[in-house]
């Protein structure tokens, strides 16, 4: 099996294995994403995915305890196909748990409530979704595409569907001017959405994005450490998620994390005070910068 272009996943699939069912990502236009601008988007034909699916089975079947249907936003895919692969997974990997992969809110909406309980129930367990923040005006100026509202009706819609949510913010998208308002909005996110898991990711920027441009003419900063710790701070101080998980592990972070809303808080708030206090940030040569 050869991959199409560079991959990318989730830091909680490392182990997993990774079948590419669309290739790169059918939005393609946020602003500060170089992840898939390489690639034309498409979904993969079907006889391709069972292709890679059985070279898997044949080669190492029996050690797959993790799916990952990858790329950009594999949930795009038509219902009928999707089930079709779970079945496949489900049949012809007997140590299988859980099949994940990214969403849009766009691709949730899309499909109705008995879609996501039917692919829910062939196996498909958890979606990704690239929230990036709560506040309209950030999610406009990104080229999102997506509104808040959105975004939370999407994390509604797939809990009443038993599906689990892993949502993504990141952090220093509003620049200097933008923390409160990108640290409050993302928190009122995170508390109407109440998903499983969270986590923030540090603005991290190739010189040919259209982002980095931004910031080389002037028209927005790129926030250093002690102003990512203190969007951190205000974003946890509005928070009412209980049960969350939350994290802050990714490469690009300056500050790890990790902890349980919203009982976790305190210690999680306590944490970022250290840092700041001792000047305790990851140096970017860790950040994978
Ligand atoms: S951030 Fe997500 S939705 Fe936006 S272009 Fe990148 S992969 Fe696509």
């Amino acid at each position: 099996m050869l991959y199409e272009g560079d991959v990318y996943r989730p830091p909680s699939e490392a182990r997993s294995l990774i079948i590419q069912v669309t290739i790169g990502c059918s939005h393609n236009t946020c602003t500060f994403c170089h992840m898939y601008t390489d690639k034309q988007f498409r979904i993969r034909t079907r006889e391709e995915i069972l292709k890679d699916l059985d070279e898997c089975r044949q080669a190492i079947g029996p050690y797959v305890r993790r799916v990952f249907f990858a790329d950009g936003d594999a949930l795009v895919v038509p219902t009928k196909l999707l089930l079709e692969l779970l079945h496949y997974v489900r049949n012809n990997f007997p140590n299988v748990e859980r099949v994940t992969s990214y969403g849009t809110a766009h691709d949730v909406l899309r499909k109705s409530e008995e879609e996501l309980k039917a692919l829910r129930a062939a196996g498909l367990e958890m979606i990704y979704i690239g929230a990036e923040s709560g506040d309209n005006g950030i999610l406009a100026h990104i080229r999102k595409g997506e509104t808040a509202e959105e975004i939370v009706e999407a994390g509604q819609k797939l809990k009443r569907c038993g599906m689990k949510t892993s949502v993504t913010l990141i952090s220093g998208l509003g620049g200097k001017k933008g923390i409160e308002r990108h640290a409050e909005s993302s928190a009122r996110l995170i508390n109407g959405m109440n998903p499983e898991y969270a986590s923030i990711l540090t603005l991290h920027l190739t010189p040919d994005s259209p982002m980095a441009q931004e910031i080389a003419r002037g028209e927005m900063d790129l926030l250093g450490p002690e102003d990512i710790v203190t969007e951190t701070e205000i974003f946890l101080k509005h928070i009412d998620s209980p049960g969350t998980v939350f994290r802050t592990n990714h490469a690009s972070n300056y500050v790890a994390l990790a902890g349980t809303f919203n009982k976790d808080i305190p210690e999680m708030l306590r944490e970022l005070e250290e840092a700041k206090k001792h000047h305790w940030y990851r140096p970017d040569w860790m950040r994978g910068l």
